[in-house]
Order: C-alpha cells, then sequence, then structure tokens
C-alpha cells in the first residue's frame, strides 16, 4: 500500500508526463465533476472534480486538473452540484451481531409500549406455536412514549404459546413467562456475580429483566447460529445496508476468533464489499468467562496473529476489552439516580476485577496487541486509566493508538491522563435515542456532562467516532446531527456546550477514524494517492438547515474504485 501511495503521488507530481514514457497507462476510470467535494483534507478544503484510477485518487481540484487524467477508458459522472464526502467511517459497529440478529423482530420503529408488543404479536403469528421469538436489540426504551421496558406480562400477552426474548443493547434481556421457564429460572435462581434481575417490589416475583452476567441465566434458550454459508449471506446483506448509508470502512467492535472466518470467507472470495477492522474478542459475548489474565493471554497468543495484520480490505485491530456495563450499568464514582428503579447506593457493573484488567492489558502489551476497551462510567475510567498507565511503565504505551471505546463519562481530570498516554478516543451516539434514559439513571448533571468530545478535541486528543449499531441506529448523518446539535430523540438538547461544528462532526467519521486504525496515510480524506472511497450525498451537508443533517441521502457509494452501492438520482454511466 505504501509503494502504490508513493508511486501515485510521482504520478501526480508530474500530471500527464507519465503515459508516454511506460507501457502502463494511468490515465483515469472516472472524473467525476461539477460536484461539490470536501476532501476533508487539513485546510478542510472544497473542490469541483476528481479523478480516479486504479482504486485510488489520480487528482482532486478544478475540472482541468482532473481532466489531465483522462484516457480511453475514462468515464465521467456529472455530479450536477452534488455533495460528495470521503467515504464514511464506523468505528465501532457490530456487523456481525447485526448480520446475525437480521431475521428477528424489529422494535426499532416503536414508539410506544403498545407498538413494540404489537410487532412481536404479529411476528408471532408467524411462527407455530412454542418457537422461540427473538427481538433484535436495535431499540431502546427512551424510544417509547412511557420511557420504559416492557414487563414480563406485557410480552405474555402480545405472545401467550410462545416464548420471547427481547435484548435491549447489549447488557439487557426482557423474558416473557415461558421462556423464564424454558430457561429453568425462576425467582429463587442464584444470579451471578456482575448480573442483576429486577423483582417486583412487592411479590418479589421476577419482572423479566436479565442485566449483563445474569443473561448468562436465559441466553441458552438462544438457537445455534447459522451455518457459515447462511452466515456468509446474512453477512453480505448487513454489508450491503452500511454501503448505502454511506459507510466504506466498518470496526467491527468485537468479533470472535471462530467468526474471523465469515469475514475471511468474504475476502476470500474478493467480495467483501467494504473494508473491515476487526477487533477480536476472546471471551464469548454477554457471557464472561472465568478465565485468569493469564489464560487470556495463552488463548490470545495462541492465535499467532496481531494487531495490524490483513490488508486494506480486512485487517485485524485492537483486542476489545470490557471494564463496565453498559449506561444503565455504567461504572460511577457516584450512585446512581434515585428512583431510577435500581437498588440503593447502585453505582454500576464492574464486569473484570482491578488485577485481572491490569494483568491482561499488560500482557497484551507485551505481546504486541493494541486495545481497546469499552468504559462507561467516570469510575471505570479510573480503573481503565489505572491499568493503561500500568502497562505503560512497564513497556510504552505511547504511539500506539489504544482506544477509549464509548468513554461516555469523563472527568476533566481524566483529559491529561488520557492526553499523556497517547489514547485516542472511539465516541458513541447512544444519548441521542437514550437521552431520556441517561437522565433518568445518572440524573441531569451527569446526562448533560456525557461524551464530552468538544473538550476532548481542545486537549488536542483525536475522537473518531462510530454508532454502535445494532445498538443504536447506524445512520451516519443521524450521528453528524447528534454531535452538531446535541440535540436527542427524547429528552431535548443533553450536553449542549458540547455542540461540534459541522467540520469537526465529519472528521470523526472520516479521518480521525482512519487515525484510530493507523490508516491516516491511505484513507479518511480525499486527497490524492488514497483510497477512492467516496459517497455523493442529496444536499449539501455544509449548509443544509441543522435538522435537515439526520434526512440527508445517500446517491452512491465507491469503494477503491467501484461503485458498490447505486442509490438512483445520478445517472452513473456502467
Ligand atoms: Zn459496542
Amino acid at each position: 500500500v505504501r509503494i502504490a501511495v508513493a508511486l501515485v503521488s510521482f504520478w501526480v507530481a508530474i500530471p500527464g508526463g507519465w503515459a508516454g514514457d511506460v507501457a502502463l497507462a494511468p490515465g483515469a476510470d472516472w472524473i467525476l465533476y461539477d460536484g461539490d467535494i470536501l476532501a476533508v483534507d487539513p485546510a478542510f478544503s472544497r473542490h469541483a472534480a476528481i479523478a480516479i484510477g486504479d482504486g485510488v485518487i489520480l487528482a482532486v481540484g478544478t475540472r482541468a486538473d482532473a481532466e489531465e487524467w483522462a484516457g480511453e477508458r475514462t468515464r465521467r459522472l456529472d455530479l450536477d452540484g452534488k455533495t460528495v464526502l470521503p467515504g464514511l467511517i464506523d468505528n465501532h459497529n457490530h456487523l456481525l451481531l447485526a448480520a446475525l440478529a437480521s431475521g428477528s423482530v424489529d422494535l426499532s420503529g416503536a414508539r410506544s409500549i403498545a407498538e413494540l408488543t404489537a410487532a412481536i404479536a404479529r411476528h408471532a403469528k408467524r411462527v407455530p406455536p412454542g418457537e422461540l421469538i427473538v427481538a433484535s436489540r436495535a431499540w431502546h426504551e427512551s424510544q417509547l412514549r412511557e420511557n420504559r421496558l416492557p414487563t414480563r406480562r406485557e410480552l405474555d400477552e402480545a405472545a401467550p404459546d410462545h416464548p420471547v426474548y427481547v435484548p435491549r443493547g447489549g447488557h439487557t434481556v426482557i423474558l416473557n413467562s415461558r421462556a423464564i421457564a424454558a430457561a429453568g429460572v425462576d425467582a429463587d435462581t442464584p444470579v451471578p456475580p456482575g448480573g442483576k434481575v429486577t423483582r417486583d417490589e412487592a411479590t418479589g416475583e421476577l419482572t423479566g429483566e436479565f442485566i449483563d452476567r445474569a443473561i448468562e441465566l436465559v441466553s441458552g434458550l438462544l438457537p445455534p447460529p447459522p451455518d457459515p454459508g447462511e452466515m456468509t449471506e446474512l453477512l453480505m446483506a448487513e454489508a450491503n445496508r452500511m454501503l448505502a448509508a454511506g459507510y466504506t470502512s466498518i470496526r467491527d467492535a468485537a468479533v470472535e476468533p471462530p467468526q474471523m472466518r465469515l469475514y475471511q470467507a468474504l475476502w476470500e472470495q474478493g467480495s467483501l464489499p467494504l473494508r473491515i477492522g476487526m477487533m477480536p474478542r476472546f471471551e464469548p459475548l454477554y457471557r464472561p468467562s472465568n478465565l485468569t489474565a493469564d489464560e487470556v493471554l495463552e488463548q490470545v497468543e495462541s492465535w499467532g496473529v496481531r494487531s495490524g495484520f490483513g490488508d486494506p480490505m480486512l485487517r485485524i485491530d485492537a483486542v476489545k476489552l470490557m471494564v463496565d456495563g453498559g449506561f444503565e450499568g455504567g461504572l460511577m464514582r457516584e450512585p446512581y439516580a434515585e428512583g431510577s428503579g435500581v437498588p440503593p447506593d447502585f453505582h454500576g457493573l464492574q464486569l473484570v476485577s482491578d488485577d485481572k484488567l491490569a494483568g491482561m492489558i499488560t500482557g497484551l502489551n507485551r505481546a504486541g496487541w493494541r486495545v481497546g476497551t469499552h468504559v462507561v462510567g467516570d469510575r471505570a475510567m479510573d480503573l481503565l486509566l489505572d491499568a493503561y498507565e500500568q502497562a505503560d511503565r512497564d513497556q510504552s504505551i505511547v504511539g500506539r493508538r489504544w482506544t477509549l471505546e464509548h468513554a461516555l463519562l469523563t472527568r476533566p481530570e481524566h483529559i491529561p491522563r488520557i492526553k499523556a498516554l497517547g489514547l485516542v478516543v472511539s465516541a458513541h451516539d447512544h444519548a441521542y435515542v437514550a437521552g431520556a434514559s441517561l437522565v433518568k439513571y445518572w440524573g441531569a448533571e451527569r446526562a448533560n456532562a456525557v461524551a464530552a468530545v468538544k473538550d476532548l478535541l481542545a486537549a488536542g486528543i483525536v475522537v473518531g467516532g462510530g454508532t454502535d449499531w445494532p445498538v443504536v441506529p447506524y445512520s451516519p448523518f443521524a450521528a453528524l446531527y447528534y454531535w452538531i446539535s446535541r440535540d436527542t430523540v427524547s429528552a431535548g438538547p443533553l450536553g449542549i456546550g458540547q455542540r461540534l461544528t459541522r467540520e469537526q462532526a465529519l472528521r470523526m467519521y472520516t479521518i480521525n477514524n482512519a487515525y484510530i486504525t493507523f490508516e491516516e496515510d491511505v484513507k479518511g480524506s480525499l486527497e490524492p494517492g488514497k483510497y477512492a472511497d467516496l459517497v455523493i450525498i442529496d444536499r449539501d451537508y455544509m449548509a443544509v438547515p441543522e435538522k435537515e443533517i439526520r434526512d440527508i441521502r445517500v446517491m452512491a457509494t465507491m469503494v477503491a474504485g467501484a461503485w458498490r452501492y447505486r442509490g438512483g438520482g445520478l445517472r452513473i454511466p456502467e
């Protein structure tokens, strides 16, 4: 890749002077012109035209600049004034999980408990009695008028003849009575440490809600995953949805080693339609093991590869670790808000002991791995920075771009520590859909302190953006709208002082994300020598009224010089 980039940069230095000298005919495959091309280069420059050849960008500039690369094979596209962005990058997307869940009941459109249960009831009519009904995890109670989870009894009414399993995000599952019985669980079943079940205050009866490690009690109900052939098809379909949304690169934020073969299968066939970075996870998701730090390291070492292995389409990124729960289980210095339904003096969940965390991180560092850790609460951030600093004293991690995944509640005193370790932050728009829950669980003050990205950027820390799909909807334009406005679906604006400019927000989903994976020299902006990854959108991102940003539609998406999505509205020559 580096050689190719150097070569192309050389061509660019002498445009037009190359074809006669060698057998290679480096004419452009594509010239796109009469557009508003946001390069997202250091100067945030805008151009009218771009020339593309052999999967890389040859020139960006005026139409005349692009035409210098014209050749026999050149096709042209009149952009008709449309805006072009660098291909968008989602730095935290559970693409495989989403593909696995794609046969489940979609609850993302429900706006009340009644609509949610109606969706389950409709699904139940099509499924033989007794068969498990699983919902997709891509929804949140904040989107519901009642701003609460459905109860076991409500799910019983929706599907009296079926066991029902409703995950919400990655940390909570709600079951109906048939499913609880099928799992062999009752009110007396002991709850594993690090887990929680909720009970009716009056009767002590299970409400059907299982949190974090308590999910182990019921996850055995889930059917075995589809076979590799079916799975590869589902994955391809999911990747195509992401292309239609404008993404050209996805960092899959938790992949178990056996699942990596699914990505490898698409890669081998040459049919991987967008670029994938994999964050391997050594323990089965949501069923944390009791492995010691040494056993974990032994497992990871046995893989033989390490961060950075791969090619421009498929790479291995940092190992994924987790400190605490989601935002209703994030580990906090101060207790959760009173009346939020959690036990009094609840501070959140710590999923791994301090010692094991530090032991794993130090060992992974010695083995040459980068580390990316899920961290939500401010107390979890204290513990994680302690562990990262301990690893750094053993062997410096500065310059390795270790990540803080989510980092929803940073405190001002964390910022110099983050900076000193050269950490990068992978920030996500959970609050956009879940704002009301944040207020409920954390109280207004902490909810307004969520995702202090402006402060992190001001301190010179690189912050990239992601969606956490399918925990949060995958639209990059909803995410951009959130960072620019700090508006939320259910609680009005939260953290208004942290509003970003459109330029800052766009950098998060392009060049900053490329930086996180050490790819800022080859992608994340539209500059000569970089991969020809771009997206054409239907309106002017820089000028459209703020609320319309979330409605921006993708017209076409190009990866490595090939159109991977054509949404209509543009006449793209074949
Ligand atoms: Zn995640």
